[in-house]
């Protein structure tokens, strides 16, 4: 689209993800386009704005963020703000009459996103969550051949999201702020794949989780978290996910006839899939290399054309209240100590 008929975006909270991936990303993008900010640091968001071509005017504070609603050539928020945030934006921007874009996790409880989704419903505005992953092309190359049978009948799959989380004074280990530890912010990923992928939703989950008692960074949260998914066709998706890992980040989906892998996964760029099955009676892997993808603009663009559209976004609100319903039910199985049915 010519740059006056892309959709334009309010960023909201510039941290990381904002201003090293998503602003490049909009930079990129061919439906999409920067025109405000809202942020707490005005310093900062004035820089970005005279980076990104944004008038003064278009730089709003948390506390004027309602001011949006008269700000017309703003049509939607991108939210990349902590996770206990999401949902009070969320609904701010709905009331404003702007369609929302919001991070993972959608936000820390399942009744934060019904809340979320019921706001931007009585707006009639978009909600979209910013699952990068199910826009990646080697991702949707694994959902060709899932679709197409040819891994035969799904089986299992594993998979590792972690890092090394090192602040302890960051938001992602305050329990109120984050929501949790490793589970929401990276385990989410695993869980996410698990069910796009197999395209079922689990019926029963085990959880179980650690942390270091000695170590600060794990006083509220989490450190690590293991899971097992058990879904009704006897499909089970087996994940591990920690703060004290290093960039572990793999999924391997088993069918009957095949298997295929990334290794990495979930990464931002440089995902590589390989393919194991039988090929004249032996063992054969193939790796496939896929052209380069850009999850950030392909999920952008997309959102931004069911704004046009008016149509569905692919990853809805409800795709972020169903992974949430599985956190839950993974940290109510870890205190419980037993399985709990969904
Ligand atoms: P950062 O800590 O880097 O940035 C968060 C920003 O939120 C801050 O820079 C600040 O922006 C604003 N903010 C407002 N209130 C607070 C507060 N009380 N404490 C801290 N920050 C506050 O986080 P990330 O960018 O890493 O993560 C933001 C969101 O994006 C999270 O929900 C996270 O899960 C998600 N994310 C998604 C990724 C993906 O690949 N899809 C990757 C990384 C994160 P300002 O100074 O402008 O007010």
């Amino acid at each position: 689209d010519p740059p006056g008929e892309r959709v334009g975006f309010a960023v909201v909270g510039l941290g990381r993800i904002a201003v090293n991936e998503m602003l490049p990303a909009f930079a990129r993008s061919k439906h999409a386009r920067v025109t405000s900010l809202v942020s707490g640091d005005r310093d900062k968001a004035l820089k970005i704005a005279r980076q990104y071509g944004i008038p003064e005017q278009a730089v709003f504070d948390y506390r004027d963020h309602d001011r949006l609603a008269d700000h017309k050539a703003t049509q939607a928020v991108y939210i990349a703000l902590p996770n206990s945030m999401h949902a009070e934006y969320t609904v701010r921007a709905a009331q404003a009459g702007k369609h929302v874009f919001c991070e993972k996790p959608m936000a820390n409880s399942v009744a934060e996103c019904q809340q979320m989704i019921d706001a931007c419903a009585k707006a009639q505005r978009l909600l979209m969550i910013a699952y990068r992953s199910q826009y990646e092309a080697n991702d949707r190359a694994i959902l060709k051949m899932v679709r197409a049978r040819r891994l035969g009948t799904l089986r299992e799959f594993i998979s590792s999201n972690c890092q090394n989380q090192g602040d302890p004074d960051q938001w992602r280990h305050k329990k109120a702020l984050a929501g949790g530890g490793p589970l929401p912010d990276v385990g989410i990923y695993c869980l996410n794949a698990a069910r796009f992928l197999s395209g079922e939703e689990p019926v029963e989950v085990i959880g179980h989780t650690w942390a270091n008692p000695n170590d600060p960074r794990f006083r509220e949260i989490e450190e690590a978290v293991h899971f097992i998914l058990r879904f009704p066709s006897g499909f089970t998706a087996t994940c591990t996910s920690s703060y004290s890992g290093h960039n572990a980040k793999f999924l391997r989906l088993i069918g009957s006839e095949a298997w295929v892998e990334l290794d990495p996964a979930y990464s931002y760029s440089g995902i590589r899939l390989r393919v194991g099955r039988l090929v004249d009676g032996k063992d054969s892997v193939q790796e496939i290399a896929l052209e380069s993808d850009d999850q950030f603009v392909k999920e952008l663009d997309h959102m931004a054309q069911c704004v046009k559209a008016n149509r569905r976004p692919h990853t809805p609100g409800e795709e972020g209240l169903q992974d949430m319903r599985v956190i839950e039910a993974i940290y109510q199985s870890a205190r419980e100590g037993r399985p709990v049915t969904l």
